[in-house]
């Protein structure tokens, strides 16, 4: 590989969650939770059908493999092997044509420069050790006039309290360690990594839970769980 920019502790956490990653009542209940309204997001600002699609940190693939029922030409990366093995075997599953390659974004950016039409990034740039590399290596990897979508957490008081005290020891919702408060991004950080890369910042909004309700839902407050659509110009 070309490039460091990976924790191996992080690969490692989601590798042994690994096969319960289809399990909606798992760890990844709220990734599955999320899912449809992120889709729907995604459509409402580009067509997919036909596209070229690549979902970066995808692992097991439910991003990946709803970009594909919408017909999409999906592929998904990341650099864990147990992630995207359980990938692989759902798309056998489901019969769906999913490509799936343990690659770096770093990387394939050297291989597929300006192939893709629509990118996705989500919850993944919060575990990797300089994700300003990803969003430039996403710059390169996004045809002109692609749109590209990116999803963290922010970090403030009120992100620390929900996402890691609320999610993670109130809650339980996610096992202890998955988030790391330092490594969490501001969208102002997040739209200077993006504009620095040549791209441009067309939409955000929030992503929220209410645990009373068990309901998810997306609303204009980015104060934790965030959102970016981005363009890149033709
Ligand atoms: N994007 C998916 C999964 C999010 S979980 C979704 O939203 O449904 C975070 C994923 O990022 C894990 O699969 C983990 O293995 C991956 N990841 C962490 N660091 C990475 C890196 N440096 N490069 C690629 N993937 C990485």
């Amino acid at each position: 590989m070309t490039t460091e920019n990976i924790d191996q502790s992080e690969i490692d956490k989601f590798s042994e969650l690994a096969s319960r990653w289809w399990d909606k009542t798992s760890e990844f209940k709220p990734l599955h939770a999320i899912n449809p309204l992120r889709l729907n997001w995604i459509k409402e600002h580009c067509s997919i059908e036909n596209h070229q699609a690549l979902d970066i940190g995808c692992g097991g693939g439910i991003l990946t493999e709803s970009l594909a029922t919408s017909g999409a030409k999906a592929k998904g990366i990341d650099l864990s092997k147990k992630a995207l093995q359980v990938a692989k075997l759902h798309a056998l599953e489901t019969s769906l044509s999913v490509e799936y390659e343990l690659i770096s974004a770093e990387d394939l950016a050297l291989k597929e420069p300006a192939k893709y039409d629509v990118i996705t990034c989500m919850e993944m740039l919060e575990h990797v050790p300089d994700p300003k590399s990803i969003v430039q290596s996403c710059a390169k990897l996004a045809k002109p006039g692609a749109t590209l979508f990116f999803s963290t957490l922010n970090r403030n008081p009120k992100s620390y309290l929900m996402a890691i005290l609320g999610a993670e020891y109130i809650l339980k919702m996610l096992p202890k360690g998955t988030h790391e408060y330092a490594k969490f991004i501001k969208p102002s950080e997040l739209s200077t990594y993006i504009r620095e890369s040549g791209l441009e910042v067309v939409d955000m909004i929030g992503l929220h839970f209410n645990p009373l309700f068990d309901h998810y839902y997306l609303g204009p407050n980015v104060d934790v769980n965030y959102m970016f659509a981005v363009k890149k110009p033709l």
